[in-house]
């Protein structure tokens, strides 16, 4: 690092040393201490548009977007009004509110599988809350998963989970109990025939199958042609339900999610990131007869003091109704232009790669082989990843700390914003050139 940076990190510096402190690793969440990457984690104090700044009042373009919420840019005037007037207005209640109608009425206007909504704080509790449901539902205990998908830190699902879980190589994690992982079939992603097995000897226990409806936390792996059909068929076919994982890709990648772009429809499905406006909240929701086996109109329990929490979904509200198909093109074109500037510069550099979309999802790959699953993800030249991040961060742009993380655009990024990635790209690929693979 040149003395002029170090100067530039040294109030997040003194800031790290301080939560390290108090807080175990100093973050509230692993994938923000810059682990995969080293170095120091930037702490931030505003954000504006496309833009954010730390508290050493460097700016940076934002290509995390708060791992996905900000699709409208940050602090955009519309969701910040909505929400002065909802905390205005009172902070909670413990009671029911009009905007948890508006919101839930919002979610299932948009995607036509759900027909009930229950409102949550995090997609973990989503996630969660709906393989408790399925196996009430169903009465079965098996939950088939994907490698590389993750799905928060439900126990179950922390079996070769994705994410900040492979950032730090951890297969999975302890505290998880033998009995609470042996009830999870962990299956490669896209993968047919390990599907068609996995149903053909456990069918008739199989309760649900949760899948990310295109996986964003491998890096952007889209589901190959047919591969979400199967999920569909065989569920079907053998009395399990099919949960769709939008929280990453719900209401980003389309009005609809990645059901609007390809039309499976899940039994049940979770969502969070954009449906909150970057405030905590998030939902899972689903066939009518499924949902209704919920407490209080069935007997699956689940319940939360701030669930729904007005001043929450005021934000994701305001958000839904400013995102428009305007905002979608703008999403799509602005994703695009991220991959095709990736492109350009790593070519040049002659760095292998290769550049993945799932919908506007956007993931840069040091290697010159289709991802198609977690091995393929791993197996890319991930020891290249560092050296490209932080060029980019010194040179202004704020790129996801892991190799492993899908980059998310959001609409604010304008002509000035994409100058600075493509004056910073060059000096990342040649850093990423550069880089030697650790003996
Ligand atoms: N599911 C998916 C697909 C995710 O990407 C995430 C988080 O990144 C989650 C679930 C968990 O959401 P949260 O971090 O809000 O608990």
């Amino acid at each position: 690092m040149t003395a002029e940076v170090q100067a530039h990190v040294r109030s997040s510096a003194a800031l790290f040393d301080r939560a390290k402190a108090v807080t175990p690793g100093g973050v509230n969440s692993p994938v923000r201490a810059f682990s995969a990457v080293g170095g120091t984690p930037r702490f931030m104090t505003g954000g504006s548009g496309a833009y954010l700044w730390d508290v050493d009042d460097n700016r940076y373009v934002d290509l995390v977007s708060s791992w996905g919420p900000m699709i409208l840019g940050h602090a955009h005037p519309e969701v910040v009004e909505a929400v002065r007037k909802a905390a205005g207005d009172g902070l909670s209640f413990g009671t029911p509110t009009a905007g948890e109608v508006d919101l839930a009425e919002e979610i299932i206007r948009r995607v036509a599988p759900v027909e009930r909504v229950r409102l949550v704080n995090s997609g973990t509790e989503a996630t969660m809350s709906a393989i408790r449901l399925a196996r009430g539902f169903t009465g079965r205990a098996r939950v088939v998963k994907f490698a590389g998908c993750y799905h928060g830190h439900v126990d179950a699902l922390l079996a070769e989970a994705g994410s900040g879980v492979a950032t730090l190589g951890l297969p999975t994690t302890p505290g998880v109990t033998g009995a609470q992982a042996e009830d999870t079939l962990v299956l490669p992603y896209n993968d047919f025939d390990a599907v068609r097995a996995v149903f053909a000897e456990h069918g008739p226990t199989i309760a649900a199958v949760i899948t990310e409806a295109a996986a964003g936390n491998m890096g952007a792996v889209a589901p190959l042609p047919g591969f979400n059909a199967l999920l569909r068929e065989l569920a079907t076919e053998h009395g399990a339900l099919l949960v769709m994982d939008e929280v990453m890709t719900g209401f980003r990648v389309s009005a609809a999610g990645w059901f609007g772009l390809e039309g499976v429809a899940g039994d049940l499905y979770t969502f969070g990131k954009v449906m909150s406006g970057g405030l905590p909240a998030a939902a899972f929701g689903g066939r009518a007869d499924v949902m209704a086996r919920l407490a209080p109109s069935g007997p699956v329990y689940q319940a939360g003091t701030l669930s729904g929490n007005p001043v929450a979904v005021a934000a994701g509200l305001a958000t839904l109704r400013a995102a428009d198909e305007s905002v979608y093109r703008v999403l799509d074109a602005n994703a695009t232009r991220l991959g095709e500037l990736f492109t350009s510069a790593l070519t040049a550099a002659s760095v292998p790669h290769r550049v993945q979309f799932a919908g506007n999802l956007v993931s840069v790959f040091f290697t010159e082989d289709p991802v198609v699953d977690y091995a393929g993800a791993k197996a890319a030249q991930t020891w290249r990843f560092p050296a490209f991040f932080h060029a980019l961060l010194d040179h202004g742009v704020y790129a996801p700390p892991s190799a492993f993380e899908a980059w998310f655009v959001n609409a604010a990024l304008d002509d000035e914003a994409f100058e600075r990635i493509a004056a910073a790209l060059p000096v990342a690929a040649a850093a990423a050139a550069a880089a030697e693979e650790p003996a």
